[in-house]
């Protein structure tokens, strides 16, 4: 099986080799598709993870062991470029700052890499440029 996945790290575990595991005892393979680190907060990893379904729910509790919350994505997010009209509603909602306003042009710049896919922006874009899609 093959699955992405949003994985938030408690601010003191950071540090630790806590991922590594994951393909030493589990056998799993992942691909990190998106991070955001930090020092002073909560991080968050979006991965691609492959493996035999059991070791990948193994590896999934071994993960809560150190308090890492996991939770699978099913879609995906773009923006249609054209429908935007950089008015900026988005980014009051978008906690990750995936959506956010670039001061110097007064557009809104969306960060894929930030984006954790809740579809709140989805609900808010008054011109539906925001779109979903299911895996
Ligand atoms: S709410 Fe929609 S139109 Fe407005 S900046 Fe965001 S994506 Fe663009
Ligand atoms: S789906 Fe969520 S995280 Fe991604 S851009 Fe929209 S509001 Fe931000």
């Amino acid at each position: 099986m093959k699955k992405r996945m949003i994985l938030r790290f408690k601010r003191n575990t950071v540090d630790k080799p806590i991922v590594y595991r994951l393909v030493k005892d589990y056998d799993l393979i992942f691909n990190i598709l998106r991070a955001n680190f930090s020092p002073r907060a909560d991080s968050m990893m979006v991965m691609e993870i492959e493996g035999e379904e059991e070791n990948f729910r193994k590896g999934m509790e071994y993960l809560k062991t150190w308090n890492v919350d996991t939770e699978p994505i099913e879609q995906d997010i773009s923006r249609n470029e054209a429908r935007c009209v950089h008015c900026g509603v988005c980014t009051s909602v978008c906690t990750p700052e995936a959506l956010a306003i670039d001061r110097k042009t007064m557009k809104v710049i969306f960060n894929y890499e930030k984006c954790v896919a809740c579809e709140l922006c989805v609900k808010v874009c008054p011109v539906k440029a925001m779109n979903v899609f299911f895996d």
